[in-house]
């Protein structure tokens, strides 16, 4: 029989999952890997073993447009292609734990109820996750479910950092600066600390640079500031999300240019970032190919935004050691990395371009005074061991 976790990340339009093997006394093994995209328009499902062969990769009936269906998908994939499995426990990516939870939950009826309530904080996220839980208790009760929650990691952070220049009022009413991409944090500095003890000890920027992307300030392995704030629209501009925006813009778009809310949403989640300021695409590799004026423009922009905010975070420490990229534009792209490196020469840092360009584990000069390192994400994992963790496994 194989004891095995499962882990699952439930968006608006897709839910992925991750299937690991747990085995007493030694770290989990991924054992399959995949996701059901195009929710509710035209449903995809590519999944593949930890070997990368395809265990499915093809269009699904429209009618298996929601999350429950596509939760049962993927329980008959896992069944068929691991006949011996026996499920210890589901680990859910949940956005918000709002100011209470500080670490992993293990869910009863009633901690959903109070999940469901944090749900106005990340109306875009918050609902999709807490469906992901319901298809699970309703296709088999009894399995332990996890959540583990995005804004976990920064709890740690001192209220200053936690603040908007609000009434306090507001504050007391859950207003603040949460941040997120926690997951993605905790798992960047547990291999960090992992392979450079000391260096993880010190005063850590982390560069989450993916489709959402977002900055943390990470002092002995805590969080100090983050680049997101009250919902993941702030700090860095990202795929399609403005990031930071003079609160007066919204109220301008409102008042003056009579856009309803809807609309405001729209133009801020989805229509903006690197897909707006360029009008061609919000994936980096289109935009780095492109020869057009406007694709370089938002490029800049980007680079430029990533810098501000590291000269923001240095400052919350007082200071910079290191530098680490992670995500799908911090690993795989060497030019956004050596654009990055050279805007934060002032900070001390000297790219070693070969070892960059190598994408290379360390990519600072041997005596560079500020390090830069290059750690892929696997918020998956981070999740598969909470969950471990909180079933007592
Ligand atoms: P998500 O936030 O959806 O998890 P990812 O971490 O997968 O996002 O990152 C997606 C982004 O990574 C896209 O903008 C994509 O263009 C970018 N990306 C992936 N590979 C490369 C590459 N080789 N060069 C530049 N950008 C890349």
């Amino acid at each position: 029989m194989t004891k095995a976790i499962l882990v699952l990340n439930a968006g608006s339009s897709s839910l992925k999952f991750a299937l690991f093997e747990h085995e007493a006394a030694s770290d989990l093994h991924l054992m399959a890997q995949g996701q059901i995209e195009g929710i509710g328009t035209k449903p995809y499902f590519l999944a593949k073993n930890h070997r990368k062969q395809i265990l499915a990769d093809k269009e699904l009936a429209i009618s298996d447009t929601n999350h429950a269906d596509c939760l049962q998908i993927i329980a008959t994939l896992l069944r068929d292609n691991y006949t011996d499995l026996k499920l210890l426990g589901v680990g859910h990516r949940i956005v918000h734990g709002g100011a209470h939870y500080t670490a992993p939950l293990r869910l009863t009826p009633g901690t959903i109820g109070a999940l469901e309530a944090l749900s106005p904080l990340a109306p875009l996220h918050q609902p999709h996750n807490l469906a992901a839980i319901r298809a699970v208790a309703d296709i088999q009760p009894d399995l332990p479910q996890v959540a583990c929650f995005d804004t976990a990691f920064h709890r740690c952070q001192n209220q200053i950092n936690q603040l908007f220049g609000l009434p306090y009022h507001c504050y007391e009413r859950g207003i603040r600066r949460y941040g997120f991409h926690g997951l993605s944090y905790e798992y960047v500095s547990s291999v960090l600390k992992q392979r450079e003890p000391e260096i993880a000890s010190g005063k850590v920027v982390i560069a989450h640079l993916g489709n959402g992307a977002s900055m943390c300030a990470i002092q002995n392995g805590k969080s100090v500031a983050s680049s997101m704030g009250f919902t993941a629209l702030d700090g860095l501009m990202m795929g399609t999300r403005t990031g930071n925006l003079d609160a007066g813009v919204v109220l301008y778009l409102l008042q003056q240019e009579k856009l309803s809310i809807l609309q405001v949403e729209e133009l801020l989640y989805r229509r903006s970032g690197l897909l707006g300021l360029s009008g061609i695409s919000s994936d980096m590799r289109v935009l780095l190919e492109s020869s057009e004026p406007q694709a370089a423009l938002a490029v800049d922009y980007f680079v430029h935004r990533i810098s501000r905010e590291l000269g923001s975070l240095a400052a919350s420490m007082n200071g910079l050691d290191a530098l680490v990229f992670t995500a799908g534009i911090g690993e795989n792209s060497s030019i956004i990395r050596q654009r990055v490196c050279e805007q934060a020469r002032w900070l001390g840092i000297e790219i070693d371009t070969h070892a960059n360009d190598a994408h290379e584990f360390c990519i600072s000069t041997i005596d560079s005074p500020t390090t830069a390192w290059l750690i892929p994400c696997n918020e998956e994992l981070m999740i598969a061991r909470h969950t471990r963790t909180q079933l007592g496994l």
